[in-house]
């Protein structure tokens, strides 16, 4: 079956890293028809808005994008692309598995949680202010709506995949009123998934816990930041950045992307590694239903990573080319 997929190859290292995903999905002989659109740093440079609202519209219209991570500019009133594009799509579901990877080595053997961060609110929504010459705030939204869908999301994620532990994770004994709604939002809507165990942790622990008992650990939901802090302490765990998925759910489209930034200083030095980029891409493949592919393609992944080709980051010395190449070489093969 074909499959219309929006692209948007990013800022640094995202177009390098796009290119290698491309040649392998292309080896693995899958129908995509890329539509690229724009979004980043050269639409500000072409005077457009960083996430064009044509970007937004031909994603809503097709209904899946796959992205390359994007540079948020620097500098005042600078927004980050990536939080607009999930504002813009309502795309209020991040989705990050964290799993082992054969061939990578890490302390952490046999990983498998699931992180559901929240997406579309809490301090990113960007809003500060001086308050006095001497004084910032910066306002952390948390409402009941943005809580229950991820909650539910999560928890239906986890009846329907045979997860049998969802843990809430918050501050709510220091933010009692805006983490304590995330809490009492997730402590009515829990009894309605009475098959799964489930509990809540405090950030600060939950952090210790993960190092310490990571195998106790199946289902996480996090409201936005604690989602983004936790996401890279557990990419670390997975071996890196360089290995860590993601994927963006809202109610009418899903956006697919690595955890990682554009990590802008290897920009052009065929360098960084295409894995976390290539497993979102896998993501996807699931997501349109192409579940043989995505198995085909985990394959061949695994395959070269046990064969011990690897980039940088994992010890190797395979530039991020070279690394495309023997994962499509598999599938060839
Ligand atoms: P980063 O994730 O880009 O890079 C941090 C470090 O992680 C890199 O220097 C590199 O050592 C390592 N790394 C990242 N990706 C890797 C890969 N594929 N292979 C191997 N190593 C990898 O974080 P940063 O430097 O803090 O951010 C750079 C820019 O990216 C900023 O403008 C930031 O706003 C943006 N950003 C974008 C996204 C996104 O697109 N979703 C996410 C995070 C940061």
């Amino acid at each position: 079956m074909s499959h219309k997929v929006a692209l948007i190859r990013g800022d640094g290292t995202g177009p390098e890293l796009v290119a290698a995903v491309e040649k392998i999905i292309k080896a693995a002989k899958i129908d995509i028809e890329w539509i690229d659109v724009e979004a980043g740093l050269k639409c500000v440079e072409e005077g457009k808005a960083i996430v064009p609202q044509e970007t937004i519209d031909k994603i809503k219209e097709i209904g899946v994008g796959l992205k390359g991570p994007m540079t948020t500019p620097i500098g005042k009133g600078s927004v980050s692309p990536n939080v607009t594009l999930r504002k813009k799509l309502d795309l209020f579901a991040c989705v990050r598995p964290v799993h082992s990877l054969p061939g990578v080595v890490t302390p952490f053997t046999n990983l498998d949680i699931v992180l559901f961060r929240e997406n579309t609110e809490d301090l990113y929504i960007q809003d500060e202010y001086m308050a006095t010459a001497t004084t910032a705030h910066t306002v952390k939204l948390m409402s009941v709506p943005a809580a229950e869908r991820i909650i539910r999301h999560a928890f239906d994620y986890a009846r329907k995949h045979g997860r049998k532990k969802v843990v809430m994770v918050h501050k709510a004994n220091i933010m009692k009123i805006g983490d304590g709604l995330y809490l009492r939002t997730f402590n009515r809507i829990r009894e309605e998934y009475p098959e799964i165990e489930s509990w809540d942790n405090i950030v600060d622990n939950q952090c210790m816990q993960l190092v310490i008992r990571w195998n106790a650990y199946d289902v996480l939901i996090l409201p936005n930041l604690y989602g983004d802090i936790v996401s890279d302490l557990a990419a670390g765990m997975m071996g890196g950045l360089g290995v860590a998925p993601g994927a963006n759910f809202g109610d009418d489209c899903a956006v697919f992307e690595a955890v990682h930034g554009s990590a802008p200083k290897y920009t052009g030095m065929n360098k960084v590694n295409p894995t976390a980029l290539l497993l979102s891409a896998t993501l996807m493949l699931d997501h349109l239903g192409e579940f043989d592919a995505r198995k085909q393609i985990e394959g061949a992944l695994e395959a070269t990573l046990r064969a011990g080709i690897k980039t940088y980051d994992l010890g190797g010395t395979a530039g991020t080319s070279d690394f495309a190449d023997a994962v499509a070489s598999q599938l060839k093969g």
